[in-house]
């Protein structure tokens, strides 16, 4: 393993978690397609047994990922989904979580229509008002959700002083850094426990792979949500193992571009005569702007903003837009 520990950030995505493949000098690791590893002897193997458990294409990323977000440890998951499963897996029935509104909805669908079933309680609060988190939290509550900026309405959250909050109150902190990526924002250097990322966005980058990733220093959550992804067993392919350590690479150029682009964007729709909102972590009106500005490198590439006109005025302007025009 290289010693990345002063390097840049762009070093680190490029080369953390790679070594030249030890059967063949190959630079870039291997796709292991491979479900099984011979063993010399029942229980006598090179550290891989069997790929639900563990491969060495999935090795390679989890450590990718894990020096990019400044984690000692990283979990693969075939999907942020199933991260968040694997995750939320490692609490017992009783137990609630306090998450933030307005997560992506996918988040919601799974904490509200899947999990409750099990009996975790979860509490979608307005965690922009940090006494919210005071007023909610409950004698069970283990864990706070949080997702910053958030999907879709880009709401920024104080990671620092809400995870100071939960840490005195002995609960943990997760925060989905996916609309960021580790290259904007390091949520476990501003103080929260665990971070998570659907790695088909930013990280991928290509919009050819869907996966997700669990990162912490914490040694117990660690293990116990090890022990999920193999149980549970949502873990990724090597094929898109590689494509998404392919994507990592070009993390930071992509991220600097999308930056420029949607502070331009965002400009431009403020001053359009149909819009009525713009909402941009990157806007001096944003009502987060000095929470941005204090947590997050730039302010990211995603922008909401509010047609006039309402719900058919803002289906015709979608239906316009180049990109997903079919014909
Ligand atoms: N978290 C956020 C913020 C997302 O936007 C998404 C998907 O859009 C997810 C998690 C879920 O990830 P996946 O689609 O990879 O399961």
């Amino acid at each position: 393993m290289k010693n990345l520990d002063n390097a840049h950030f762009e070093t680190i995505a490029i080369h953390a978690g790679q070594s030249p493949d030890p059967s063949t000098g190959a630079i870039m690791t291997p796709i292991y397609q491979t479900s099984t590893y011979v063993q010399k002897s029942p229980g006598v193997h090179q550290g891989y047994e069997y790929s639900r458990s563990q491969n060495p294409t999935r090795t390679a990323l989890e450590e990718n990922l894990a020096a990019m977000e400044g984690a000692k440890y990283g979990l693969c998951f075939a999907s942020g989904c199933a991260a968040m499963n694997a995750t939320v897996g490692t609490l017992q029935a009783g137990d609630h979580v306090l998450v933030c509104d307005d997560v992506y909805g996918g988040t919601y669908r799974l904490f509200s229509k899947v999990l409750s079933k099990f009996s975790i309680e979860f509490s979608f609060v307005d965690l922009t008002k940090t006494e919210n988190l005071e007023k909610n939290w409950k004698k069970n509550t283990k864990l706070l959700w949080l997702e910053t900026p958030t999907n879709p309405l880009l709401k920024i959250l104080d990671i620092q002083k809400l995870s100071e909050l939960a840490h005195a109150r002995s609960g943990l902190v997760l925060v989905d850094n996916t609309f960021c990526s580790p290259y904007l924002q390091q949520p476990l250097k501003l103080g929260a426990d665990l971070v998570l990322h659907s790695t088909t966005k930013y990280l991928g980058g290509h919009s050819d792979v869907v996966g997700g990733f669990v990162g912490t220093s914490n040694e117990s959550m660690a293990q116990a949500i090890r022990f999920n992804q193999n149980s549970m067993g949502g873990v990724p392919a090597p094929m898109d193992c590689f494509l998404t350590l392919r994507g990592t690479k070009t993390l930071a150029v992509r991220m600097d571009r999308h930056c420029k682009n949607a502070q331009v964007i965002a400009e431009f729709l403020e001053g359009h005569s149909q819009v009525e909102n713009v909402i941009y972590p990157g806007l001096k009106n944003h009502p987060q702007f000095e929470i941005a500005s204090r947590q997050m490198k730039d302010f990211g590439g995603m922008i909401s903003f509010v047609v006039k006109g309402g719900l058919a005025k803002a289906t015709s302007v979608l239906e316009r837009v180049q990109i997903f025009s079919l014909a």
